[in-house]
């Protein structure tokens, strides 16, 4: 039996790598991740909610007998990566989603940019309506009597009667 169990493998995690990316939110952001899946050997997933992109590009210090050619000198992320739950437990990676081609992430993108449209315009329709304008009588006038006491330029003497109008505001 093999001491380690990178001994009975294929040096899975050697042969890409993967960088977590914005989650796509608008049909521009989705646009660019399908940009990314026109390139060869890129695949993007999904991972507990958060977006990847991965490059399926081996290693070049890998040799042919899947050892690593630099191992006294790998860098940090190497050493850092267990074989608990590694990519050689394949079915233990649970993708929400996996892409790998361009086609693939546009039919998605479609599909969820419809689901958030539907969902603004539930939200929407549960608002009340709201009053855009209001009637409020604040602005009063003075009218002069109409018997004749006024100054006959059509400016009151203060008696007169006082009317209310509506005022428009906001
Ligand atoms: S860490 Fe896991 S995936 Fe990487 S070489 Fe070892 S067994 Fe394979
Ligand atoms: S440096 Fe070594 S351990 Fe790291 S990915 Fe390359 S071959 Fe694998």
């Amino acid at each position: 039996m093999a001491d380690c169990l990178c001994d009975q493998c294929s040096a899975l995690c050697c042969r890409y790598f993967a960088l977590p990316i914005d989650n796509p939110e608008s049909r521009r952001q989705y646009d660019d991740i399908r940009w990314y899946l026109c390139h060869e050997n890129v695949v993007v997933f999904i991972e507990e909610k958060q977006w990847y992109i991965g490059f399926m590009s081996r290693c070049k210090h890998l040799q042919s007998d899947n050892r690593c050619g630099i191992y006294e000198t790998r860098p940090k992320i190497c050493r850092e990566y267990s074989t608990d739950n590694c990519d050689f437990h394949g079915g233990e990676y649970n993708f929400e989603q996996l892409f790998t081609s361009a086609e693939q992430l546009q039919l998605y993108a479609d599909e969820q940019l419809a689901l958030q449209r539907k969902s603004r315009r539930k939200k929407s329709a549960r608002r009340p309506p709201r009053r855009l304008i209001a009637l409020k009588p604040t602005l009063t006038l003075s009218v002069p009597p109409s018997n004749g006491n006024g100054n006959g330029n059509g400016n009151g003497n203060g008696n007169g009667h006082r009317i209310s109008l509506p005022q428009l505001t906001r």
